[in-house]
């Protein structure tokens, strides 16, 4: 493999659709191996504009322009970071021979639950909880109905938890509907799923590329209004549950193709696993990986999007926080208690240049054994304080 150096006419560049923390986690890992980094989002100073060549502001969800800063930048791979992106340009680009990540179909599929859900239960036949798709209230209850109580109602198109409640009796279902109605994304149509009293879920990182592919330690978490709040790394398993995990995030990843790495999200019960979702790109709960592997899934992303060799090492236990805005502001601080910088934990900031309420803004790291590790997590992050 040659390495070029950023700025020259064979340099190897990559844009980033998506500047958010895990973007700027990629550019980071991008620059130690001498890539040019351009990167996109919808607003200005995005995390990972800081640390890229380029940063350039475009409508993601408008055909044209991202088609433009595309046929403008000429990138040799395009790595969509988020969902919110017009998936008509991916097709188009692609046809126009650039190089999406993993590829314009997986992005696709991944982007609509129901594309996701029919491809994974239907084409591969993996387990799911039940489900049906409605787009009309009356559907909507007789959905409760075939798929009993409690259940799960999504938009197919939303992201975060936006837009998701559980029905626990009939009665909630008017509430549900008008939860999904407000959610963003296209909430004209709607996923029901049977829930699944699942004894814990996990992300299975697995990253590909033509000549191999390799799983991280699972990792557990724990959601809060449908996104994540702690995750820690190895989640216990038994040995069928994750030799079963591992097959499926095989078949699935196998199924959309392509190189990168994905979040394969898994509900487990005993020996039984679910198959939920997944992301064809970095996941939030990894970046626990930052703190346990020798390769991040950021560096393991670049390295399957490269072609290199994924060989990486898990060094130990780790948890991970995320800390959340308390306060709305155009001139942020996060503010750190010094008892974070220590030997076994740190802190990433992420840079966001406005917060408000809610907005993830950084991520506090532990090593150490699981158990420690999450509790030492969940008291540092109390430790940090925004204006
Ligand atoms: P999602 O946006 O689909 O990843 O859902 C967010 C979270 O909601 C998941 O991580 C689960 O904790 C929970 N959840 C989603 N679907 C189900 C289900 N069918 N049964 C039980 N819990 C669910």
């Amino acid at each position: 493999m040659e390495f070029s150096a950023p700025l020259k006419s064979n340099s190897t560049k990559i844009m980033l659709l998506g500047s958010g923390e895990l973007g700027k986690e990629v550019a980071i890992e991008a620059q130690r191996l001498g890539l040019e980094v351009i990167a996109i989002d919808r607003y200005q100073n995005a995390p990972a504009h800081h640390v890229a060549h380029r940063a350039h502001v475009v409508d993601m969800q408008n055909k044209e322009a991202v088609l433009e800063i595309v046929r403008r930048e000429k990138p040799d791979f395009i790595l969509p970071e988020i969902e919110a992106i017009s998936i008509d340009a991916l097709f188009e680009a692609e046809k126009e021979g650039f190089h999406v990540i993993p590829n314009a179909e997986a992005v696709n599929k991944t982007m609509n639950r129901k594309n996701i859900r029919v491809f994974a239960a239907e084409e591969l036949g993996l387990k799911t909880s039940p489900y049906v798709f409605v787009k009309s209230y009356e559907e909507l209850v007789a959905a409760g109905e075939k798929v009993g109580y409690p259940c799960v109602i999504k938009p197919v198109m939303s992201s975060s938890g936006h837009g998701q409640s559980i029905a626990r009796k009939p009665e909630d279902m008017q509430n549900s509907w008008e939860i999904a109605k407000e959610a963003r994304g296209d909430a004209s149509e709607l996923i029901v799923e049977g829930f699944v009293d699942f004894d814990y879920e996990i992300t299975m990182l697995t990253a590909r590329n033509e000549k191999e592919t390799v799983f991280c330690e699972p990792i557990g978490h724990e959601q809060r209004d449908g996104d994540y709040v702690f995750s820690w790394q190895p989640m216990q398993m038994s040995e069928v549950a994750k030799q079963k995990a591992q097959e499926i995030a095989k078949t699935i990843t196998d199924g959309l193709g392509g190189r990168g790495i994905f979040g394969v999200e898994l509900f487990i019960k005993g020996d039984e696993v679910y198959f939920s979702e997944v992301s064809p790109r970095p996941h939030d709960t990894g970046m626990v990986t930052l703190i346990t592997q020798s390769q991040s899934e950021f560096a393991l992303h670049l390295r399957a999007v490269l072609g290199l060799p994924l060989g990486f090492a898990f060094y130990g236990d780790g948890a991970s926080a995320a800390y959340k805005a308390e306060n709305e502001s155009y001139a942020p601080v996060v503010d750190v208690n010094e008892s974070i910088f220590d030997e076994k934990s740190f802190v990433r900031v992420f840079s966001k240049p406005e917060s408000h309420k809610g907005r993830r803004m950084a991520v506090v790291l532990v090593f150490d054994t699981v158990q420690k590790a999450l509790s030492k997590a969940r008291e540092l992050v109390t430790k940090i304080q925004d204006c």
